[in-house]
């Protein structure tokens, strides 16, 4: 556990406890008290991390699956047991009301049954027959996958446990070497992971969880050795990273600008009821940083004047203030910088001629829940991913204008369609240019089992636990003849 006195909270080398010779501290971004303080890996340290997953590879792969199973189910019931404590150290750290943080461990949880479940599932193969052209007769071809290398995951600090745990689970239920590195806004809770994991029996070196320093990872990611990135963060850092390595093999799940539609036919009150408050809460909750969170709306001219209003209200009545209170839904951003950035971006959209609804105040690192109207196309605002708690609503004529407006973004990460006609659906699903649509609510759901991932510049690849099995690992056929 994270101790803001005498120790400070280990990292993980091979699958055991291990303390560099210098440390870091980890600020509450809500009253900036000391959450706790992190050992900082030495060179030698993480060499011997990366030395040892090397020497582990052919051992792991050949780990029988219901060992791997068993391990991330003892991770799963582990994290459940610990859910209020893990909760509270993600609400300290990250700044996330508790509220949400409890969900968080709840997905992590999920996460690993999944992948508990698709170790037993995994690499059964598949036959196929080769006779079916000429040269092929007596030949019968089977498919296996084999694991890329070792895997070197890279972990934002929004969702600090369940991104590790989509790193992690995926590639221990495929039996592959794990190198994980959290984010050092909020280390802890990828690092308490660890704590579970090494009560497994797990191979050593099969996985390492190090918070190696930023101006350090460019080694990491030049390293032959680690052959498989998978990033979670911002555009600039995963195109730096694919850049500079071109020939590896990364996933990178990166930014977006969420966009929830409503459509004509979602026009009763209830559906416009229903339709603002999941815009409000899910444009704003844990501050609006999720990759996810709405926000553009784009609401058809018919209904626009009676659901912005709604909108207005329900963002209004969102609570804000102290992530360890019960009822907050809305904390503070993950540092005064990122809030004052956000800041910066709402005062040029006002000046350039956006209305403002609501909210556009700061206090520290928290940022009112804000609404704009009239967003010029030109604003910082309308074309990067804001990541904090604002939101703008645009009129649109019709659907096809709906998806043209969706689409007029540089990222592709995924929308919302709120409509009851199953037509539009299926037309939403082919006209808009991004990773998933979901209809009938806001761009940020998720389940963490389906495809998860980017288009255009929202990244490249797709996690969801079978997903990023399939990425860490390649398809081998193997070809036998005289059968
Ligand atoms: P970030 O890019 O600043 O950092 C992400 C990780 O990269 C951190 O662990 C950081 O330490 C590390 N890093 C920083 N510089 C590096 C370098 N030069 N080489 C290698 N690693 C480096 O992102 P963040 O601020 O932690 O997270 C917010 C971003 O993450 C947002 O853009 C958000 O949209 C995105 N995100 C995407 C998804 C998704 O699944 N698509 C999910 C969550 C967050």
């Amino acid at each position: 556990m994270p101790n803001n006195a005498a120790a400070p909270t280990a990292f993980w080398v091979a699958g055991r406890e291990a303390a560099g010779d210098t440390t870091f501290d980890v600020t509450s971004p809500w009253d900036g008290r000391l959450v706790g303080t992190v050992s900082v890996p030495t060179e030698e340290q993480v060499e011997e991390a990366i030395a040892a997953a090397l020497a582990v590879q052919d051992e792991f792969a050949a780990t029988p699956a219901h060992v791997r199973a068993a391990a991330l189910s003892h991770v799963e019931h582990r994290l459940v047991e610990r859910t209020e404590e893990i909760a509270q150290l993600i609400s300290a750290e990250n700044g996330k009301p508790i509220k949400w943080a409890r969900g968080e461990v709840g997905r992590a949880v999920s996460v690993f049954r999944f992948a508990a479940e698709e170790a037993r599932r995994f690499n059964g193969g598949e036959a196929q027959r080769l006779d079916t052209d000429g040269g092929g007769a007596g030949r019968l071809a089977l498919t296996r996958r084999f694991p890329r290398g070792t895997v070197l995951g890279i972990a934002p600090f929004n969702f600090p446990l369940n991104l590790c745990a989509h790193k992690v689970a995926p590639a221990i239920a495929a039996g592959v070497p794990i190198f994980l590195k959290p984010a050092p806004a909020t280390p802890l809770s990828g690092l308490i992971l660890g704590e579970l994991l090494a009560e497994t029996d797990l191979p050593a070196g099969s996985w390492s969880i190090l918070p190696v320093p930023n101006d350090r990872m460019a080694a990491l990611v030049q390293d032959e050795r680690l052959p498989v990135i998978s990033f979670t963060g911002s555009e600039k850092v995963g195109y730096d990273i694919l850049d500079s390595v071109p020939r590896k093999h990364c996933t990178l799940e990166l930014g977006g600008n969420g966009a929830a539609v409503i459509l004509g036919d979602y026009a009763s009150e209830a559906d416009l009821d229903w339709a603002a408050q999941r815009i409000a809460t899910f444009s704003n909750y844990q501050g609006g940083q999720s990759c996810i969170s709405v926000q553009r709306v784009i609401a058809d001219a018919q209904l626009y004047d009676r659901l912005v209003p709604k909108i207005v209200a329900a963002v209004e009545a969102q609570v804000t203030g102290d992530p360890s209170d019960a009822v907050t839904e809305v904390g503070p951003l993950v540092s005064e910088a990122a809030a004052e950035r956000v800041e910066a971006w709402v005062d040029e959209a006002v000046a350039s001629g956006a209305k403002l609804l609501t909210g556009g105040k700061r206090e520290g690192a928290s940022y009112a829940p804000t609404v704009l109207a009239e967003l010029p196309a030109d604003t910082t605002l309308a074309c990067e991913e804001v990541f904090g708690p604002v939101l703008s609503v645009a009129k649109v004529d019709g659907e096809a204008a709906a998806f043209a407006a969706v689409n007029d973004s540089k990222y592709g990460l995924q929308a919302g369609v709120f409509t009851h006609d199953v037509q539009a659906a299926f037309r939403a699903h082919r006209a808009l240019e991004v990773g998933g649509v979901i209809i009938g609510d806001v761009p940020s759901y998720r389940a963490d089992q389906m495809p998860y991932g980017g288009a255009k510049l929202s990244g490249v690849g797709r996690e969801g636990v079978r997903y990023a099995m399939d990425d860490y690992t390649y398809e081998r056929v193997l070809v036998l003849t005289g059968i």
